[in-house]
């Protein structure tokens, strides 16, 4: 797990964790019912030139996380938050080719699990929507914030 290895800059890249102030939730802008798996995603953004899949999580159609990047690697899904952040991507978020919330029911309970689990390993990051990050996209198609508000008590 513990992997230190040096940047084109020289810079030494720490094993230890980064400090995570959010986790940011995305949709993979596909089809609603048409699943696709990390491997899947994978593929799809090494096409775009990037080393690999740029999420930390994959949540799929029938609820089942699949594992992307380590949480120690900085992932490629959230311009300028990368660095500090958990990326978590559920499978869907068209309907007919428009912006929607299409989570089913196994989907909805993984990300509250997968969510409550990564809060308690970074009490203090934020869950947020992709759009919520300022960046100029309906992704990921559902209020996150609103969502998983932190419960009180
Ligand atoms: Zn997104």
């Amino acid at each position: 797990m513990s992997v230190t290895k040096s940047t084109p800059l020289g810079e030494v890249e720490g094993a230890s964790m980064r400090k995570i102030t959010l986790i940011i939730i995305h949709c993979s802008a596909t089809e609603a019912g048409a699943d696709f798996s990390a491997f899947d995603i994978d593929k799809w953004h090494k096409a775009q030139g990037w080393s690999s899949i740029g999420y930390h999580y994959v949540v799929r159609l029938d609820g089942t996380i699949e594992r992307g990047r380590q949480e120690s690697e900085v992932g490629a899904h959230c311009k300028e938050h990368n660095q500090h952040s958990i990326g978590v991507c559920y499978i869907g978020g068209l309907r007919n080719g428009k912006p929607a919330d299409t989570r089913t029911a196994q989907q909805k309970a993984a990300l509250k699990a997968l969510i409550a689990q990564l809060r308690t390993r970074y009490p203090n990051a934020r869950v947020v929507g992709h759009r919520d990050t300022g960046a100029k996209k309906e992704c990921p198609c559902f209020d996150a914030v609103h969502e998983y508000k932190e419960k009180v008590g």
